[in-house]
């Protein structure tokens, strides 16, 4: 069902890990062929929060349910992350990846919480025995799927989970764990795969940990649209905007699809053309479904769509990366549209 690692991406996986490496050429990824690549793991259902937590396993199952059974499923290609078994360096290369947006600290206590059989990390954040690893898996699949973008200029959409972006330098918060949308992008850059990064986060609520992780970077733009007031309470807009690397468009209650893109249109489009990305991360959450129980916000499946197409042109080097959406139909048929954006634009 899933296919395995094709020898080319273990090439370009080696030349992320060496920093300050040189610019990989488009042209050294596969010869495009039309088709989207996945980056999926049934580890990722390992991950478990307990009984009754809108962010669960179903969630995956759901999307992954919705694309193999897609009129285009034939069009789309599996991609299984792996971990690189611990070597004898005193760091190995994905922990040096999250070391770029965490605290060792923070990293460590994760694991021993974890090793302790599991625990709360924060009130609304249950992590299981196996979550340090499935965590770290989905850092991985992450940087999977930007090693694919980068290498083919092909959207990438990894179907991971926990979530990251609520996931601060120090702790966890939100469903998050690690803060995988910015450690994909300052590992991109470290790489010099890279030079200005754009991360687009449209779950409706803000990414505050991403923020807080890339906002003093001067090679990172960050846009968030999130519905406020919500969850975390951060996102205003605010005088420092104006330096044209962070943007925050805050939407209210009830807002659709109409609402989102008049501030695509008007802001978000202008914004990243300004910022002239070679390399998009977006934080895709579906939790602005009209039917998604975290939030009041009305958008369809089919709002998906066009805001795929919208970010498309801006660039094809794109990596979309699950976040939040927890009505099960809505986030299988968003996932879907976004997909089929993708393989049709
Ligand atoms: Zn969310």
């Amino acid at each position: 069902m899933l296919s395995e690692q094709t020898p080319s991406t273990e090439v370009r996986a080696e030349g992320r890990t060496e920093a300050g490496a040189e610019a990989q050429p488009v042209t050294a990824g596969p010869i495009d062929d039309g088709a989207v690549t996945i980056v999926y793991s049934d580890e990722f259902l390992l991950h478990d929060t307990g009984w009754g937590h809108p962010e669960r396993p179903d969630r995956l199952r759901a999307i992954v349910a919705a694309l193999q059974t897609a009129p285009f499923a034939d069009r789309l290609r599996w991609h299984s992350p792996q971990l690189v078994p611990a070597s004898d360096a005193p760091i190995d290369p994905l922990t040096q990846a999250l070391r770029r947006a965490h605290e060792p600290d923070y990293i460590h206590h994760v694991r021993l919480l974890a090793n302790r059989g599991g625990g709360q990390l924060e009130v609304d954040t249950p992590i299981s025995a196996r979550s340090y690893e499935v965590a770290r898996l989905a850092v991985q699949a992450w940087l999977d799927g930007m090693d694919e973008a980068i290498a083919t200029g092909q959207p990438v959409f990894v179907a991971a989970r926990p979530p990251g972006h609520h996931a601060l330098r120090h702790r966890g918060m939100g469903f998050c764990l690690f803060a995988n949308a910015a450690i994909a992008a300052l590992t991109a850059l470290e790489a010099g795969q890279a030079q200005r990064v754009a991360i687009v986060d449209w779950d409706v609520h803000h990414g505050n940990g991403t923020e807080a992780i890339v906002r003093d970077h001067p090679q990172i733009a960050y846009c968030s649209i999130h519905q406020s007031p919500a969850y975390p309470g951060t996102g205003r807009p605010g005088v420092a905007d104006r330096d044209y690397q962070l943007l925050n468009l805050p939407v209210p209650p009830g807002a659709d699809g109409s609402t989102y893109q008049a501030l695509v249109e008007a802001q978000l489009l202008p914004f990243l053309r300004n910022f002239d990305p070679d390399l998009l991360i977006i934080s895709a959450g579906y939790d602005a479904n009209r039917d998604d129980p975290l939030a009041q916000i009305h958008l369809q499946p089919e709002d998906y769509g066009w805001l795929t197409r919208s970010l498309l042109g801006i660039s094809r080097r794109m990596v979309l990366g699950l976040e939040g959406g927890y009505d099960l139909n809505s986030l299988a048929r968003s996932v879907y549209e976004t997909i089929l954006a993708c393989l049709s634009s």
